[in-house]
């Protein structure tokens, strides 16, 4: 498999010119701009800046604000050289306003220092941030004036270019500027003929690297300038493309046929209720993937509770009875257990075997579990994705299912393929693969994160379930829901407390600190709560416990020998009980949408009315104020999906790294949502009309870096 791109014939001419053509750009440099991908005149062109430094006018020192850029300029009052571990230069200089500004440098030469005579006129440029004696910046960039005014100002915002190492921001944009200066004309140039109502490429280019004179200045700040949209449209069609064509080569492979339903229809004569009609279909259409000779790459997305571990259950059966093995993989330990006790229900009656392969396995049973997979003594394999990672090798793997809540990206998905073809398998086939996610998706964005995968949606939940009624409520009417517990329970039902870190952590707390202060949160709720409430028999669950003790816990709870159940947010999958319909969950204002949302999915699972109830501390942000709202309002985990990402963007909400959405150069997917639909439709008539066009595209925006998936 080839991890770099054979460079399709681009550009003639120009765009293909190596750096070193450029005035200035000697080997070293070119070594230097190559370590980050740079080759080419092409790739400079593409080389966007990340942001802009407004230098078109002057702040006061007194105007200036903490965090907000500005350029200033000032005379010289006093300089001190210090040390501070390391040495320290601080240079303080005011202006007419009457306030002053600290400039602090770390690294500075002697001459540097001689520049700032008492009294010296000084522009300079930079982020102020609170400091010892008034606002000062950290390595301002500046410049020392002949007289104060002397200069003119800037008349037109300064690109700010992603770093090179080893090479000056002034050197490198010079060299754009050169590599600019050949940029060849439209018509060379252009590779989207038609790009709606957006200026032609060149002049787009042009405008986000000079921009001019008379530019609207806030759109640019904004990133949604004309120019910034007709870039952000051919760089999102280059990653969908992108996805589209790893796609379309991890088709080609080869993968094992598997058709055999009997296993599956004896489950589902098992089980008591019948498939809801999504069910149903998202069946029928794993079914037709798995029956075909080349890797299913399926997504299912279904709402909390919407059903989808019978699916996954139903699909392994397939592959087993086929005669082959399957492996499901969950992101937590927790979750894959439940997933595991499920599945040992369902498949036990059958004779089917089971593996069980998580962390906490360890000596003697793991050595078991390992050679029960590579021998094919056991059937379907249970774990959590990290150990799936590791050195299991399969008899004959056919079928990968992976529960990914978001933490599971494309990167980890393509490596699954070399698990295939081991000792039983058929040489050189790739196992199917499943993909199951909670949290849906926004469709827009479902379709570029995902555009390697189908999407099946599980769109409909399992009949005599009652929406669950939420409510926000202020912490201080606590009592009030202390009572209302009393009275559900009362009634046999049962009870969540969801309890949420009350402090933000700090930065580098470690999550085993962090597990520690929720761990303690819930055990002093607990206490308290318990005491409250005698008549009811209350537990408690929170990460910090053994395994075994959570889990007794969790079993009593199910079995109803627990009326009120206090827990940290780990309940937040793979639970499973039924009779319980209220939750209180505590500081619900510091949680997520999407988390939110999770929690709540563990109510409302039987016939009884639920309620789920949102409790915070005031004072309330906007945007939690916004996130209570939605949760209020809506239990369709669609339209909270959507919300999430106008309120949280889509780097959040996907886990930027897995995807590896955060590396666009300028598209943002929630603020170029609405360039989507375009996109898709381009990438669709490119593939069908001119995939060289398409390859050419892919190539310019994402060069050498991409790893051509099965290429
Ligand atoms: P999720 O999609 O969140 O993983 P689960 O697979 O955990 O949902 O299913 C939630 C609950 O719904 C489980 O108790 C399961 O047994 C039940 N269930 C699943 N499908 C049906 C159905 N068709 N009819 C009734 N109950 C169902
Ligand atoms: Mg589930």
């Amino acid at each position: 498999m080839a991890r770099t791109a054979r460079r399709p014939p681009a550009l003639a001419g120009a765009g293909e010119t190596p750096l070193t053509a450029l005035a200035g750009c000697g080997p070293r440099m070119a070594e230097k701009l190559a370590a980050r991908d740079l080759h080419t005149l092409q790739d400079l062109w593409f080389q966007l800046p990340r942001q802009y430094e407004d230098r078109t006018r002057l702040t006061p020192i007194r105007d200036l604000r903490p965090g907000v850029a500005a350029q200033v300029e000032g005379r010289v009052v006093a300089v001190e050289r210090g040390f501070r571990g390391r040495p320290v230069l601080r240079v303080a200089i005011t202006d007419g306003s009457g306030s002053g500004l600290v400039l602090r440098f770390f690294h500075f030469r002697a001459a540097q220092v001689a520049q700032f005579a008492v009294g010296a006129p000084l522009r300079c440029y930079g982020t102020p941030r609170p400091g010892q004696q008034g606002l000062e910046i950290v390595h301002p960039s500046y410049q020392v004036l002949e007289v104060s005014g002397g200069d003119a100002l800037g008349d037109a915002l300064d690109p700010v270019y992603p770093t090179v190492e080893g090479i000056g921001p002034v050197t490198l944009r010079r060299l754009i500027g050169l590599a600019l200066d050949r940029l060849p004309d439209s018509a060379t140039l252009e590779l989207l003929a038609d790009a709606a109502d957006l200026p032609p490429l060149r002049e787009a280019l042009l405008t986000v690297h000079r921009p001019p004179r008379e530019a609207d200045v806030s759109a640019l700040l904004a990133g949604t300038h004309p120019a910034q949209r007709r870039l952000a449209l051919e760089e999102l069609l280059a990653h969908h493309l992108s996805l589209r064509r790893q796609r379309i080569a991890q088709q080609a492979h080869r993968a094992p046929t598997l058709a055999d339903q009997r296993l599956a229809g004896k489950l589902l004569g098992q089980l008591p209720y019948r498939l809801t009609g999504a069910q149903q279909r998202v069946f029928a259409e794993i079914c037709a993937d798995l029956a075909r000779p080349s890797p299913m790459l399926r997504l299912v997305q279904g709402d909390v509770g919407s059903g989808k571990t019978v699916v996954a259950a139903l699909a392994a059966l397939v592959a087993v009875a086929s005669g082959r093995q399957v492996a499901l993989m969950a992101p937590t330990e927790l979750l894959a257990e439940q997933h595991l006790v499920n599945l040992r229900e369902w498949l036990e009656p059958l004779d089917v075997p089971l593996a069980w392969l998580a962390g906490k396995v360890t000596g003697k049973a793991r050595q078991q579990a390992l050679a029960d997979v590579a021998s094919g003594a056991a059937r379907v394999v249970v774990g959590t994705h990290a150990v799936m990672q590791e050195s299991v090798v399969f008899h004959d793997l056919a079928l990968a299912i992976i529960d990914e809540q978001h933490r599971f990206g494309v990167h980890q998905r393509l490596a699954l393929r070399d698990k295939g073809g081991a000792a039983g398998g058929d040489a050189g086939t790739v196992p199917h693969q499943l993909v199951m996610t909670a949290t849906p998706i926004p469709r827009t964005l479902a379709m570029s994160a995902y555009a390697d995968l189908d999407v099946s949606s599980i769109d409909e939940l399992p009949p005599g379930r009652t929406p669950v009624q939420t409510a926000v409520l202020a912490s201080e009417r606590r009592p009030e829901l202390v009572e209302r517990i009393r009275a559900a329970c009362a009634q046999g039902r049962q009870a969540y407390w969801v309890c949420t870190l009350i402090d933000e952590p700090d930065d580098d707390a470690k999550p085993g600190a962090v597990m520690k202060i929720e761990a303690q949160a819930a055990q002093t709720t607990f206490e308290t709560l318990a005491a409250g409430l005698p008549e009811l028999r209350v537990g408690l669950v929170h990460g910090r416990m053994k395994a075994a003790e959570k889990q007794a816990t969790m079993a009593a709870f199910k079995a109803g020998r627990i009326d009120l159940l206090v827990a940290t947010t780990v309940i937040e999958v793979g639970v499973d009980v039924p009779n319980a319909s209220l939750m209180i969950i505590e500081n619900a204002e510091r949680l997520g949408l999407a988390q939110l949302h999770q929690l709540r999915g563990r109510v409302g699972r039987g016939s009884e009315a639920s309620s789920c109830v949102l409790m915070y501390r005031s004072p309330l942000s906007m945007l939690a104020r916004q996130r209570l709202e939605t949760m209020r309002a809506t239990n369709d985990g669609f339209l909270i999906a959507e919300k999430d990402l106008e309120l949280r963007g889509p780097g959040e909400l996907l886990g930027t790294r897995q995807t590896g959405l955060a590396e666009f150069r300028l598209a943002d997917l929630a603020r170029d949502a609405d360039l989507l639909p375009q996109v898709h439709e381009l990438a669709e008539r490119l593939l069908r009309d001119s995939p060289e066009l398409a390859e050419r595209i892919v190539a310019r925006w994402i060069g050498t870096a991409v790893r051509y998936a099965g290429a």
